[in-house]
């Protein structure tokens, strides 16, 4: 993908396309990939980068969801333990079988449980990744040496997904690219244009690295824009009443120590009546996450110093050794869009759905918001569906069911630290051979190499030093403070690649910093309580 080529295609564009996306997160990407592999003529406008909203944010899991199981939605986890099948089946380089642990302490959990997991395995069918087992004191301390073990009795097990979000997210960006989508970051659209019977037929969008403004023509217009979807579709009707509610979820990285072996832990009740994970991601363990209410939405949310607290005395009372303030690597933060029914809920956004909702506007703007990273393929085939209609398109079947996502690779563990980039990885070991200045660690603290950074500015339309250090490597979410130290020599090597001057580098070098230190809790105060919002 280069993005001077996207500019091009954009500003050469004399026919309507087909259908335009407006938004580059996990929805507009699969949409993105549908209507491409479909045959439609795509383009895809991204007001950051892509993935610079919640898509980069998640707990990292393709799963049925088991609190939604408790919740008694089971069509909800039905669709997605398929989607979650599915999604192995295409991506096998970024989605792997994890196995998870919900641990026993009081003697009617193992049977509970048990029984729970067996319906979770069931709703899998033939998309199973394996069945669920009741463990024994000795096989669960095997599988999680360091949990609490005073009063412990065994544990559940049952197997769920893993990803890398945005890493899968650039892989959906170049797959409908290589099925001839025009995608393009940092490019927000400012304007919708109506006919003169008020319909949509196009956005006006500013690239905001030139400035330049392009009039699009488009048959649809899908407004796939997570926690902005109101601002989008306020552009069309000023009055609209908001359908998306936000609710913020942070996660805290640990070392790998406070989790040692390849299994994650569940805890199933939280005090506020919600599930907690501790997974095992690129070597550190992940914490997360909260559900809280909130009033205002940015691309950079902060943690709630309460939200904090709970999480390191939750994770406290099942880990051996229990995490501090100190032992936190970084801090992120995402913030969901969930979709308010009219009259529903108790005022806690933990009870509202994770359903997706397709919404249409009086001006024909398709909205489509809420669900899952993990339903993404599903939600983009039903969103398409929508959108061939109401531009009056050919039908034609979706394909991306059985479609390999770019990048496939059967087995990626022979890739060592490159096994993300599935079959990509081949070409930045070949950077590095060509290169060995390349070949050299960004950081002891980090598994990534400088040809990454190289191989992203090239391929990948990585543009700032964020986009280098959050989305293509994951470096800012593992060790904050080693992606701070590292940015002077990445921002050199991106000034280069990109055809920026020093001064280009060092006001990068000064932007990430300052958004990064808000990653570090040690020294770093945030916002004592979130505000009272009722969902
Ligand atoms: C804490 C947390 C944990 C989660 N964990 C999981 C998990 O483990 N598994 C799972 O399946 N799901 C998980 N989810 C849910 C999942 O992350 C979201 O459902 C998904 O990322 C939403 O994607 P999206 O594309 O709708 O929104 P976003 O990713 O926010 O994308 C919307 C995009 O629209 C862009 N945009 C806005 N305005 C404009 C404009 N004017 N012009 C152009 N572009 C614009 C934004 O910049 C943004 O990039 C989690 C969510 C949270 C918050």
């Amino acid at each position: 993908m280069n993005r001077d080529e996207m500019v091009a295609r954009v500003r050469n564009r004399k026919e309507p396309w087909d259908i335009v996306v407006i938004g580059g997160g996990a929805t507009g990407a699969g949409v993105a990939v549908d209507a491409a592999s479909r045959g439609y003529d795509v383009l895809l406008l991204e007001r950051e980068d892509f993935g610079k909203g919640t898509s980069s944010r998640a707990t990292k899991l393709v799963h049925g969801g088991v609190r939604y199981l408790e919740q008694g939605n089971v069509s909800l986890v039905m669709e997605a333990l398929k989607e979650r099948g599915i999604l192995l089946r295409n991506a096998p380089h970024i989605v792997k079988d994890l196995k998870f642990i919900v641990p026993n302490y009081s003697w009617w959990e193992a049977p509970f449980y048990g029984i729970g997991m067996k319906v979770y395995d069931f709703l899998a069918g033939k998309y199973s990744f394996g069945a669920s087992k009741v463990l024994s004191l000795e096989e669960t301390l095997k599988l999680l040496p360091t949990i609490r073990q005073d009063g412990l009795r065994g544990g559940v097990m049952y197997h769920d997904g893993q990803f890398d979000d945005t890493r899968l997210l650039i892989n959906l960006m170049t797959t409908a690219a290589e099925h001839g989508a025009t995608l393009l970051n940092y490019a927000g659209v400012v304007e919708l244009k109506k006919d003169d019977a008020g319909f949509i037929q196009g956005v006006a969008a500013v690239d905001s690295e030139s400035g330049e403004r392009f009039e699009i023509a488009a048959r649809s217009v899908v407004n796939a824009t997570g926690i902005f979807t109101d601002e989008i579709r306020r552009l069309a009707e000023p009055t609209v009443q908001q359908m998306m509610v936000p609710s913020q979820g942070i996660h805290l990285v640990f070392d790998r120590s406070f989790l040692v072996g390849d299994t994650a832990l569940l805890v199933p009740q939280t005090d506020d009546g919600r599930v907690l994970f501790a997974v095992p991601w690129h070597n550190r363990t992940l914490v997360g996450t909260t559900d809280t209410p909130i009033e205002s939405i940015s691309y950079e949310p902060l943690p709630f110093e309460e939200e904090i607290e709970f999480v390191l005395e939750t994770a406290g009372r099942y880990l051996s050794h229990k995490p501090t303030r100190e032992d936190i690597l970084s801090v992120y933060v995402g913030i969901r869009p969930l979709v308010k029914a009219a009259g529903a809920g108790d005022g806690k956004t933990s009870s509202l759905s994770r359903d997706y909702t397709i919404h249409i506007d009086h001006s024909g703007l398709l909205t489509i918001v809420g669900g899952k990273w993990t339903t993404y393929r599903h939600m983009a085939e039903d969103c398409v569906d929508h959108a061939t209609t109401l531009g009056r398109l050919e039908e034609k079947p979706c394909i991306t069911a059985t479609m390999h996502i770019h990048g496939y690779h059967q087995h990626p563990e022979e890739l060592g630290s490159l096994s993300v980039y599935g079959a990509d990885a081949a070409a930045i070991q070949q950077l590095a051979k060509e290169n060995p200045e390349l070949a050299k660690p960004l950081h002891s603290d980090l598994p990534y190499i400088a040809a990454e950074i190289v191989w992203a500015a090239r391929n990948e339309m990585s543009r700032t030093l964020d986009d280098a250090l959050a989305r293509r490597t994951r470096a800012l979410l593992l060790n904050a403070r080693a992606a701070i130290q590292v940015a002077p020599m990445v921002a050199s090597l991106l000034a280069k690649e990109l055809g920026k001057d020093a001064t280009w580098a060092a006001e990068q070098v000064k932007i990430f910093s300052a958004m990064a230190a808000q990653y570090i809790p040690q020294g770093t105060k945030y916002p004592a309580t979130p505000p009272v919002v009722s969902a």
